[in-house]
């Protein structure tokens, strides 16, 4: 019998909509492949549940993401919505949704497609071949960490205070996502921290290193956080798996991504310890493009995959997706956004076509 999978769609705003769409058609292609069911359910997030029910984060679309296998998420966001107060924009309802969630992992992968390698910033040399994964801790450091705030001395001048602390079982289940993903990919881990100068980094790299007794298949080093900024420009393809705190992971992440050149086919997961977690695109909702048939489907199609392979453990069907994606790309279509000179200009609804073709 079909395995049967729950997924909850949250379409969000701008290019969320087309987007999503060739997700759709993509999953069902793959359900008749690799024999899955998917039971889709569409719900409301970010402007367009606050223009249908005043909140970016309804209660029923909650209820049906918790009650779901997964949740598959566009994007957020648009200029319509700038202007409102903080716990009424947009961005409130996806935060509140990690939270309510409780996604305390990040998985954000940096890939170097061999088709896009132009695009890098950095010397081909460089970054051919670079395929790592940033596993960054979402919840807790100093992002989260009391006290916090701006606070008046004595002597009556303003000090500003933030705490960077985490527990060892916030540390653990964090490091036990890294070795798993590292597990299924390279087998090497790569722990960042700042242990030379902080405490709470002091403790992340006894706990990490505790735990890599578990996982003796996986080769485990470590890193200051300054050295693997430089290490990350300097030799990328050093790294397969690393795994960091909600600061210096935010940071990285982002450096990491642009070593691709184009963060618009960059696909993100966020994992908790039970219940659904989020796939969804790194790129926003582009409100300059939205409804133009012009937004590139293939992050969103790529974080489909990662919703296979980290959220549902479907890691063939996952390649299976990532490989019709290099083929669309072999093939040289390309839409607006990563196009170069020779290449055939397609636009979202073609090149989801394009996908389903590469895909049979
Ligand atoms: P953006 O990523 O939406 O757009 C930046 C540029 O990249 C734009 O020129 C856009 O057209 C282009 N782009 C992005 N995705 C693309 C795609 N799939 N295909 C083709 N081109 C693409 O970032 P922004 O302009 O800073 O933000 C726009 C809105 O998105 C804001 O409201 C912001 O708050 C929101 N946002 C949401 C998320 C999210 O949902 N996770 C993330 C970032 C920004």
């Amino acid at each position: 019998m079909a395995q049967q999978y729950r997924i909850t769609l949250l379409p969000g705003d701008g290019i969320g909509p087309e987007i999503i769409a060739v997700a759709i058609d993509v999953l069902k292609v793959i359900g008749e492949k690799f024999a899955l069911t998917f039971k889709f359910q569409e719900a409301l997030i970010g402007g367009s549940a606050i223009d249908a029910t005043g909140e970016p984060l309804p209660p029923k679309t909650l209820e049906l993401c918790k009650n779901s296998d997964a949740v598959l998420l566009a994007a957020i966001g648009g200029y319509k919505w700038d202007t409102l107060p903080r716990h009424l924009r947009p961005e409130t309802g996806l935060l509140s949704l990690r939270s309510s969630l409780g996604l305390f992992a990040n998985l954000r992968p940096a890939t170097i497609l061999p088709q896009l390698i132009d695009a890098s910033t950095l010397k081909r040399e460089v970054v051919e071949g670079v395929d790592m994964m940033v596993v960054r801790e979402l919840t807790g450091g100093v992002y989260f960490g009391q006290p916090r705030g701006i606070f008046t001395t004595e002597t009556g001048e303003r000090r500003g205070v933030n705490t960077m602390a985490y527990t060892e079982s916030e540390i653990d289940r964090i490091g036990k996502v890294a070795f798993e993903t590292a597990r299924k990919r390279g087998k090497k881990l790569c722990s960042v921290d700042k242990s030379n100068v902080l405490e709470v980094s002091q403790l992340w790299r006894d706990r990490i290193t505790e735990l890599s007794k578990d996982y003796t298949d996986v080769e485990l080093s470590h890193l200051y956080v300054d050295n693997a900024a430089m290490q990350l420009v300097r030799n990328p393809k050093q790294f397969d798996t690393i795994v960091t705190s909600n600061l210096f992971g935010d940071i990285l992440s982002d450096a990491a991504a642009m070593l691709t050149g184009s963060i618009g086919m960059l696909p993100s997961a966020s994992l908790g310890a039970l219940g659904p977690g989020v796939f969804e695109p790194v790129h926003g909702s582009a409100p300059d493009i939205a409804g133009q048939d012009k937004a590139n489907p293939l992050a969103q199609i790529l974080s489909a995959a990662m919703m296979l392979r980290y959220g549902l453990d479907q890691p063939a069907a996952a390649d299976r997706i990532e490989q019709a994606v290099l083929k669309v790309l072999d093939q040289n279509y390309r839409t607006g956004d990563i196009m170069s000179d020779g290449k055939t200009l397609l636009g979202c609804q073609a090149m989801g076509q394009a996908l389903i073709k590469a895909l049979m």
